[in-house]
């Protein structure tokens, strides 16, 4: 089969590679219908991601049928359409009791980092019963991609751990996949104010057309001011940082209002500072996350009964055999004005 293989820092190929087959009785094999690219694709691509050995498939986000399933595997049989979760849980350990899929410690993120991953024809999900979801008849495959990572993602690390709350007001520092998913799921609590920042007013623009109740383009360097003179000098009681970089985790302590949450989300691979200097006084607290994909299922549901449209962050559609274009398209986002590409067979 065809698949996208990570090749060392900054190299990729479409190759044959062998069909996966099951490995263990958990295991189930599913044939990719749909695929997508993720900016940690492109951390890895860098080389920022040393725990990918040279070799591997790279994705981690996918719909698709089952084709076989290990003799454990009771819930999935062969046919059924199903949702992949970015994360594998084996349901059994402490840290999966506790609902804390990510640090499963037989599992967790491990498609496309340390298995192979979903950009190929077929995939093995390992622990498929607590790594899998069933997909209701007549869903649209497309929009559940965008459930396998980002919206649990934006949901889980922004929404739930910054405590959005009825009439807050809400800051959201990144409009890229992630912090416009975070975007989407913190309405589900109707906050007064959502504002949105980015340097890309494409983006921004997009953010508006989802809901955003203002934006800011940061390249001036004075978005922290310019949110103080929004939110009548005090700042905002939730600040999501979903960009992962050193400046913006300052800037979401500049704006955090007293008493508020910085809900990190953006994965971060230089040190960044914190100003207790600043903060110490100011009753606010820092939450960081993996997403656990543990609010999945309930996702689902809101993209079944039409209150969130997540296909709404689809931009570009490519087939398979052109996934190096697909690739390039969402690397060059900010001239191709890409958010999510889906890639099918
Ligand atoms: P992305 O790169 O597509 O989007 C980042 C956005 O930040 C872009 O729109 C960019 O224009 C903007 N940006 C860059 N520098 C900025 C600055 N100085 N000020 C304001 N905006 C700036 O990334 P994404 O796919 O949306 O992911 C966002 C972050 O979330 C990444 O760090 C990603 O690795 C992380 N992530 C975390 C988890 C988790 O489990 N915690 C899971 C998935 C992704
Ligand atoms: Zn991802």
């Amino acid at each position: 089969m065809k698949g996208l293989v990570y090749r060392g820092p900054g190299l990729k190929a479409l190759e044959d590679v062998p069909n996966p087959r099951i490995e263990a009785p958990t295991d189930a094999i599913v044939r990719i219908t749909s695929t997508t690219i993720c900016g940690s694709d492109l951390h890895i691509l860098k080389g920022d991601v040393p725990t990918v050995q040279p070799g591997t498939v790279l994705g981690h986000e996918g719909v698709g049928i089952i084709e076989e399933v290990g003799d454990a595997v009771q819930s999935f049989k062969k046919g059924d359409h199903v949702l992949i979760s970015c994360i594998s849980a084996c349901g059994k350990c402490d840290f999966c009791r506790r609902g804390m899929y990510s640090h499963c410690v037989n599992a967790g993120w491990v498609l496309g980092h340390t298995l192979h991953g979903t950009q190929a024809e077929f995939v093995r999900i390992p622990f498929a019963e607590t790594s899998l979801h069933r997909i209701p008849e007549g869903m649209d495959e497309e929009a559940l991609v965008m459930l396998s990572d980002i919206l649990p993602t934006g949901f889980e690390c922004g929404v739930l751990n910054g405590k959005v709350s009825p009439g807050c007001t809400v800051a959201i520092v990144g409009a890229g996949p992630v912090g416009l998913a975070a975007l989407l799921t913190a309405q589900f609590y109707s906050p007064a104010e959502i504002i949105m920042i980015d340097l890309d007013d494409n983006r921004l623009e997009v953010a508006r057309t989802f809901g955003a109740t203002k934006t800011v383009n940061s390249g001036d360097g004075r978005a922290a001011d310019v949110v103080k003179a929004l939110t009548g000098g005090a700042g905002v009681d939730v600040a999501i940082e979903a960009v992962g970089i050193p400046t913006t985790f300052v800037l979401c302590q500049d704006i955090v209002a007293a008493g508020g949450t910085i809900a990190n989300v953006g994965v971060h691979g230089a040190k960044a500072d914190l100003h207790l200097e600043k903060l110490w006084a100011h009753n606010i607290t820092i939450t960081t996350r993996l997403v656990d994909t543990v609010t999945t299922p309930m996702l689902l549901k809101t993209v079944q009964s039409r209150k969130l449209d997540p296909k709404k962050l689809i931009t570009h559609r490519f087939k398979m055999k052109d996934m190096l274009e697909a690739y390039d398209t969402f690397q060059r986002a900010a001239a191709t004005n890409a958010l999510k590409v889906i890639i099918q067979p």
